[in-house]
């Protein structure tokens, strides 16, 4: 028999986020999956790997719970058929995944759903958790048996197991909250509410937006234009928020004091969609700001500044306002392609960056380009990406960076890779020029991150190694499959 002469390309240089939430509740009843899926397909930048609704009617029986999940695309997991049979649902809460830490599998698609002695709990995760293996341990050793690997259902059980001894689901969230040690934006349905939690340190972004009678939670505000809802606020780092029909209740007993907080500056940088604001930051203009500091700290004489598509081009824009060199568009982007896809096993040219983007000759040809991208994580893409524009005639490529160089592991739900195939690890940035083909290379300097999150305290770990919770002794990324 032949073998199978295809093999598959891993987006595998490039920082993925983990995951996206979106919850509804809708106090005129209406059903609320298609609003989710549409939220989710707004989220989708956020996770490919797999997706789900869980939706609830609160008028019907209490604990029975509509779910459908899978592996895949918003689009490719959920037909008209999937949708119309979650109905009835007034209530519901939507996932997209990338796993870092839990294998991707459909067992460990979300929302999770939980059937204890109160009820059901539907449950959407967006972070990691630095305890993890310590809370399971601690579950196990009382006799719980997990159904998947992923940080989610240590979660779930810790809230159910606080349930019992508290008044309200959200109390018992709140007491599961003070175990909880790591990165965590959570959207958990109750039979009757709706209830959203960011961790105190606030990582991982999570907010509130309105339609006519319909409260929302979503991970990003872009997702509330894509429905036609108002925003109405961020979810504040460590607040709880419960919304009932009632309106909108709110704990800030965990809060930290502000300068405590530490928000994920990833996001900003190349995670979240342009057209989202997070706690009043708008993510468009931290990476113009990006690209106008690049150009004020690394200048340099050039005909054109491009950016690589899509987070690159904000802060290429940004450069070229700073310096006044036009801004042009270098790359043609194929955005039908995932993130992973098929190539001939045996020696092919393509390569998974050529699949994805294409030169522009007629813009770059004979020109000094100036090319601005959100990080280099091993080097292989850019190299071939400053290879790619010298082919189609470019002079000379000056890359710039609107990032610090990557150094350290990220424990709260990033998957930034080791050390070791870091490219920044252990090398100057000369070295690094010279790696990737560059004519000059410049990076964003870490005193520029807190100017970017327009003074926001934030989280830099992964760029200057000073974790803002002590990162755990061990490497807690995919500890399940060990
Ligand atoms: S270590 Fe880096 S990627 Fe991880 S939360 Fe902090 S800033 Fe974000």
């Amino acid at each position: 028999m032949n073998k199978q002469p295809y093999e598959t390309f891993e987006d595998f240089d490039r920082i993925h986020e983990e995951c996206g939430v979106f919850g509804v509740y809708d106090f005129d009843r209406h059903d609320v999956a298609p609003t989710i899926y549409y939220g989710l397909l707004a989220l989708q930048h956020r996770g490919q790997e797999s997706c789900g609704i869980a939706v609830s009617d609160t008028e019907g029986p209490k604990g029975k719970v509509l779910v459908h999940k899978g592996m895949g695309l918003t689009n490719e997991v959920f037909t008209p058929e999937h949708l119309e049979r979650l109905s009835p649902g007034d209530i519901g809460v939507g996932h997209v995944r990338y796993s870092t830490a839990g294998a991707s599998t459909r067992e460990n698609a979300q929302p999770l759903v939980l059937n204890y002695i109160k009820g059901t709990l539907a449950l959407a995760h967006n972070g990691n958790l630095v305890n993890a293996p310590e809370l399971r341990r601690e579950l196990e050793y009382d006799g719980a048996i997990f159904q998947t690997t992923i940080d989610t259902e240590v979660i779930a059980y810790h809230i159910a197991r606080a349930r019992v001894k508290s008044k309200t689901v959200e109390e018992a969230v709140g007491r599961a909250m003070r175990k909880l040690v790591g990165a965590y934006s959570l959207v958990i349905m109750s039979p009757r509410k709706l209830i959203g939690a960011r961790d105190p340190f606030g990582f991982k972004p999570l907010c509130i937006g309105k339609r006519d009678n319909a409260y929302i939670l979503s991970s990003e505000s872009c997702a509330l234009d894509t429905v036609g809802a108002e925003f109405v606020r961020d979810v504040r780092p460590g607040e709880i928020v419960s919304i009932t029909r009632d309106g909108i209740k709110s704990d800030t007993s965990l809060c930290l004091p502000p300068e405590k907080e530490a928000r994920c500056i990833f996001e900003y940088i190349y995670f979240a969609r342009p057209d989202t604001r997070i706690d009043g930051v708008s993510v468009y203009h931290a990476r113009l700001a990006a690209g106008r500091f690049l150009a004020k700290d690394h200048p340099v004489e050039a005909d054109l500044v491009v950016g690589v598509p899509e987070s690159g081009n904000a802060a290429a824009q940004g450069y070229a306002q700073e310096s006044g060199i036009p801004y042009g568009t270098a790359f043609v982007k194929n955005s039908y392609v995932g993130r992973t896809f098929i190539k001939p096993k045996q020696k092919s040219r393509e390569s998974s960056v050529q699949v994805k983007l294409n030169v522009l000759k007629e813009s770059v040809a004979g020109k000094r380009i100036i090319m601005v991208d959100d990080s280099i994580v091993r080097g292989t893409t850019c190299g071939r990406i400053v290879n790619m524009l010298r082919e189609a005639g470019a002079k000379e490529v000056h890359v710039r960076i609107s990032a610090p160089p990557f150094l350290h592991p990220c424990y709260f739900g990033t998957d930034i890779p080791s050390e070791d195939q870091l490219i920044a690890h252990g090398r100057t940035v000369e070295e690094i020029r010279q790696e990737i083909g560059a004519d000059s290379l410049g990076y964003l300097g870490l005193d520029r991150l807190p100017q970017m999150a327009e003074g926001l305290p934030i989280c830099t770990a992964c760029f200057s190694g000073e974790y803002p919770i002590e990162p755990p002794r061990e490497d807690i990324r995919g500890e399940y499959q060990k």
